[in-house]
């Protein structure tokens, strides 16, 4: 590759909001052949909001709401700012919080109004010895319509099921066409629920799908993924880092966190999607002119 050229294309792509942090990337992209996105935050907007709360017998919805919300006041995840969110538009008093921890991955404990309280996963639950089943035909509706199911316990008892739904950004549908129309194999990666990851998928025409994955199982995800070819990581969080020095390029979502800016070849100036194909797109037009 000349030096022009790289120089040019890198100046067109800087037009297009997409910034390319070494020239290296440029020309990588051109043989890509997977792309894998992360969830949350990338193929969504990353702002879920609180859709569906059952309860167990004998719990009380108010209540069970107010302590899960006071818990959730401590945590920095998108989910928790959405039960907190429920909580203060229906008024709900929040107790004070002690001895607050979070199992990255899984989900949140404390100590409010005098209860314990847990809140996560399924797998979360499972850890704590609690059986969730009697919530499963209601978890695999939620998770069939594309919401992410989470349980609370209060004193080691199960209480509520709830739901929050991450809408898809405006932009997502049209970027996966367009990645397929260049004929790339398209994958998601996410921490979130399967039935949940595969509805999502479905209905955007993703074609793999590794979800419940650890925050250090992203990197393994990636290996794995490469064996189809050439990886893209696309990626907005933290967590995303080590996935994103991983893949053959790695691409961060510019509305993102710093951290996962640092780790990426490639920098979306805007969270608009539809950047990686224009990126891909670029990168083998201007390979293209050098040969
Ligand atoms: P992701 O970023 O894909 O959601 P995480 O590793 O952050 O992955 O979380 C994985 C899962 O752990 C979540 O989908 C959720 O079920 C559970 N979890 C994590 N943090 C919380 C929290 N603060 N409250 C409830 N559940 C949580
Ligand atoms: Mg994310």
């Amino acid at each position: 590759a000349t030096p022009t050229s790289i120089m040019v294309g890198t100046g067109r792509g800087a037009e297009m909001g997409v910034l390319f942090r070494k020239g290296e990337a440029l020309q990588a992209l051109q043989s890509v052949k997977v792309v894998a996105l992360d969830k949350t935050g990338t193929l969504t907007e990353g702002k879920p909001r609180l859709t569906d709360m059952a309860l167990a017998p004998g719990f009380d919805r108010a209540a069970v709401l107010a302590v899960v919300a006071a818990v959730e006041a401590k945590s920095e995840h998108p989910i928790a700012r959405a039960i907190v969110a429920a909580a203060e538009a229906e008024g709900l008093i929040l107790p004070e919080v002690t001895a607050f921890d979070s199992v990255t991955g899984f989900g949140v404990m404390a100590a409010a109004g005098g209860q314990r309280v847990d809140v996560g996963a399924d797998r979360y639950m499972v850890k704590l010895g609690l059986d969730v089943s009697g919530f499963g035909d209601t978890a695999t509706r939620l998770g069939d319509e594309g919401k992410s199911p989470l349980y609370a316990a209060i004193d080691g008892k199960l209480a509520a099921i709830i739901a929050v739904a991450d809408p898809i950004k405006e932009t997502t549908p049209q970027a996966i066409q367009a990645l397929h129309r260049l004929g790339l194999k398209v994958a998601m990666i996410t921490g979130d629920n399967g039935r949940t990851a595969n509805a999502i998928a479905r209905q955007l025409g993703i074609d793999e799908v590794v979800a419940e994955v650890l925050p250090d199982g992203k990197v393994a995800a990636v290996k794995r993924l490469k064996a189809l070819g050439a990886l893209a990581y696309v990626g907005d969080g933290i967590n995303d880092a080590p996935a994103l020095a991983e893949a053959d390029v790695g691409l961060a979502v510019g509305t993102g966190t710093d951290i996962a800016i640092e780790a990426a070849d490639v920098v979306l100036m805007s969270g608009r999607l539809t950047a990686v194909s224009d990126a891909i797109a670029l990168s083998k037009a201007t390979m293209r002119n050098i040969r």
